[in-house]
């Protein structure tokens, strides 16, 4: 059944309720805007208040002296020294009033009418540093406190010693929501720069971890995530929700300075490396300040808020660089490559001076809001880009899958019609082979048989090749024999090292398990390839086959396989390339031994595909060894039963040695290749048996509508009507006296998987051309009629 298509049908959602649903989303939203504006405030503020607190104030030196002051202002103090202003309190006051004050790293004592009322310092609650952190303060008034006279002494160690903030009067309620609508846009800005950015990191870690994509906004966004904890560390309502601001407050600056580390990476990544080395000078400054500080910091010699200098510097230094590698990368015309990023990192730019002008400024204006508005600017501009690589680099992986999935079907398609020829090639050398008497012609035959063998060999692996490379081969796993398998292997091995001055050795563990479950033919196919491969490259000396297993657990167990020749060996700097498709090593000794540097390749793409590994350990010039590694499932663990050097038993049950005619049988031969008809009537000559022959599936039916046949051989692929088309309409007619003949299907397509699609379309059994004749003699003794059958010596 053919699988449901997720992506269309969301591409195919009813258009009306996707209308629907936009309709509620923006009414719902109407609403809410409607609703907020002109309906009545139901907050409960009537009896909340808030107002800046304006009173005369006054010095009180430590002569007793009074000057008057203005509040909010910078009064002349040495650092650490106590400064004393006086005011008196309002003629009424409510109980629950408060006086908020804003003490920027200073320690605070409040007194009214001389009795102590309030102490600031965070000396019992911080461990590094020796001021206390900046926060608002509230001193709690009452009625009685009405007109008397309030002391407030504070003292800073830094260079806010002597600022006095502006005061407030209110009750709490009102005093915070006096603060929060003061800096609503920075909260609101910083706490979406932070989601946002914290937003991009994860989705990019998604993307890295599960899909294996890298994107470069990755850095981006972890820049822009500390430049968002960084403004929320300085939020106005930051003493709500933090339980310890003083180890809180180092964060703002650890903040700062870890920003230049992704941006310049980032930078670094987008353009392509090109000024790795100039971004090595505020990464070096950068790291120096980093640990600098935070050690004068931790030793309590410099608070971070007197070196903050060096780290504005570290972060001039880092975009001065940024804007300059832009600048001259527009120069050489390199900036379209990352156009939005540099329109991004300009607007920025902007933000960030204006934000370091009003700061030097003091005029409290904005603390990060016009920063915070550039930042966002730039993460947008960074998405955008990312975005734009994202479909670019799918657009690519797609012609790039087109372009393999062309080639291997024509890789496919072409290999399939070479085998056409080469089968008429086989077919006739074997009809020359067997026919002709004079030995220089037969000499000449087997010459031609080798090499034909060779090229059916070579489009069987390009076949294999095509396939693993599109990912359409699958393993034929079954329960198999694996004294079979080894007898088999055997048997090949001392056959391709026959006629070789080299010795072969087998040692066979006897404990194997008997039985086991998987694609026995794929890893004979390995076993082959890589023992014709030892016999292929060793002139003198041995060739020795182990096999043995590993016990993963009670149900598996390992099959290992070792090779070992004492060959030419393989170069070192050679190893990397073995598995390579299509490579041959060495090619000034091995000019002369025939191959097409695929065999090795497919032989690793099989055993990864059975979850198994092959490893090679070689020396020039003395041998190799090949391991090969494959994790089999037992059926039955009882021990194999020991090889010997005969053919494999299932091998022989169909073989009788010697020849047979079988004159009484009629065999209907169906192709549309008049020279594949003539090649199996000649193969078929020696065996008296009665051919008949058709061109096509339409006139095979009316033969057999005439007489009845023994076995039926029909091509698959024909013009008019094909033969599984033929064999259906054959099936299915009962008047016809063929219809539960033994048909064959014989074809070119020799895939592995084939005999179970054609087992599947009703045939009886598969064969495939080319022909070989040995395997026809045992596929005729096998299906004509045993009674029909006469075996001659
Ligand atoms: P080929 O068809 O050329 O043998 P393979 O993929 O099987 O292709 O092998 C790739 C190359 O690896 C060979 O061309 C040969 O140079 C080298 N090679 C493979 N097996 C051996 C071996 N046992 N000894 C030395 N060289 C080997």
């Amino acid at each position: 059944m053919p699988k449901k298509d997720n992506t269309n049908l969301l591409l195919t959602y009813p258009e009306p309720i996707k209308k629907l649903v936009t309709g509620i989303i923006v009414l719902l939203f109407a609403y809410l805007f409607i609703s907020q504006i002109f309906l009545p405030d139901e907050r409960d503020i009537e009896n909340s208040y808030c107002q800046v607190f304006q009173s005369e104030w006054t010095q009180i030196k430590d002569n007793g002296e009074r000057i008057p002051v203005d509040v909010p202002s910078k009064i002349p103090a040495e650092l650490g020294e106590v400064v004393t202003l006086s005011t008196i309190l309002p003629e009424t006051i409510n109980d629950g009033t408060h006086l908020c004050f804003y003490a920027i790293w200073q320690d605070v004592d409040v007194y009214i009418d001389g009795v102590h009322r309030y102490h600031y310092n965070t000396e019992n609650s911080r461990h590094m540093g020796n001021s206390s952190i900046t926060r608002y303060l509230f001193v709690e008034l009452e009625s009685a406190d009405a007109g008397k006279e309030l002391s407030y002494q504070f003292s800073s160690n830094v260079k806010y010693a002597g600022t006095m903030s502006q005061v407030l009067i209110g009750d709490r309620y009102g005093i915070w929501q006096h603060l929060f609508e003061g800096s609503t846009i920075k909260t609101v800005i910083s706490c979406f720069l932070f989601l946002l950015s914290l937003f991009c990191v994860l989705i990019c870690l998604i993307l890295k971890y599960v899909y294996k994509r890298q994107l470069s906004l990755h850095s981006l966004s972890l820049a822009i995530f500390f430049c968002s904890f960084w403004m929320l560390t300085e939020l106005e309502v930051r003493q709500l929700f933090i339980p310890n601001l003083s180890a809180f407050s180092s964060y703002a600056y650890w903040s700062l300075m870890l920003i230049p580390f992704p941006m310049l990476i980032y930078l670094d990544e987008i353009q392509n490396g090109r000024y790795r080395k100039v971004y090595f000078f505020p990464l070096i400054y950068s790291t120096v300040v980093f640990f600098v500080l935070t050690a004068l910091q931790i030793f309590n010699i410099k608070q971070f808020t007197q070196t903050l200098i060096f780290v504005h510097i570290g972060l001039l230094l880092c975009i001065g660089t940024i804007i300059t590698t832009i600048i001259i990368d527009f120069l050489k015309k390199h900036l379209s490559e990352y156009i939005f990023i540099g329109i991004g990192f300009f607007g920025l730019l902007a933000t960030g001076v204006l934000e370091m002008i009003l700061y030097y400024m003091d005029t409290g204006l904005t603390m990060g809001t016009v920063l915070a508005i550039g930042l966002l600017f730039l993460l947008i501009m960074a998405i955008i880009k990312s975005g734009q690589d994202l479909i670019a680099s799918d657009r690519n992986k797609q012609q790039a899958i087109m372009a393999k999935n062309a080639q291997t079907k024509f890789l496919a398609n072409m290999s399939h019609e070479i085998r056409t020829p080469i089968n008429v090639i086989i077919g006739m050398n074997e009809m020359i082979l067997r026919e002709n008497e004079d030995s220089s012609i037969q000499g000449y035959a087997h010459d031609i048989q080798n090499a034909s063998n060779m090229l059916l060999g070579l489009v069987n692996d390009i076949l294999d090749f095509t396939k693993i490379e599109s990912g359409q081969l699958e393993l034929a796993e079954d329960t198999y024999n694996l004294s079979t398998l080894l007898q088999d292997l055997n048997l090949l091995f001392k056959a391709r090292a026959g006629g070789k001055p080299i010795s072969t050795k087998v040692d066979i563990d006897t404990n194997l398990p008997s039985k086991l479950y998987g694609d026995d033919i794929r890893i004979k196919q390995v076993l082959v390839n890589i023992l014709s491969n030892a016999v292929k490259y060793t002139q003198q000396g041995s060739v020795t086959l182990k096999v043995y297993c590993r016990q993963i657990n009670e149900e598996y167990i390992t099959l290992c396989f070792s090779v070992t020749d004492t060959g030419i060996g393989i170069k070192e700097e050679d190893l990397a390339k073995l598995f390579d498709s299509f490579k041959r090593l060495d090619l000034n000794k091995n000019r002369t031994i025939q191959g097409s540097g695929l065999g090795l390749n497919i032989a690793k793409q099989l055993v990864e595909l059975m979850n198994g590994t092959i490893t090679v350990k070689s020396k020039y010039g003395e041998g190799s060894t090949f391991n090969v590694y494959i994790p089999q499932k037992i059926i039955d663990a009882q021990p194999i039963e020991s090889i010997d050097s005969s053919p494999s038993q299932t091998k022989t049950t169909t073989s009788k040695t010697g020849k047979f005619t079988a004159r009484n049988a009629t065999v209907l031969v169906v192709d549309d290749n008049a020279v594949n008809l003539s090649l199996m009537k000649g193969l078929l000559k020696r065996t008296l048996i009665k051919v008949d022959t058709a061109s096509g599936g339409k006139q095979a039916l009316e033969l057999t509508k005439e007489k009845t046949y023994d076995l039926i051989f029909m091509d698959h692929m024909m013009p008019e009507m094909d033969g599984v088309e033929a064999l259906h309409l054959l099936r299915k007619d009962m008047s016809n006296p063929n219809h539960d003949a033994t048909v064959i299907a014989l074809t070119a397509n020799a895939i592995s998987g084939c005999r179970e699609q054609y087992l599947g379309y009703g045939f009886d059994d598969y064969f495939s051309k080319p022909i070989q004749a040995d395997k026809l003699d045992d596929l005729l003794m096998r299906m004509l009629p045993q009674e029909l059958i006469t075996w001659v010596d």
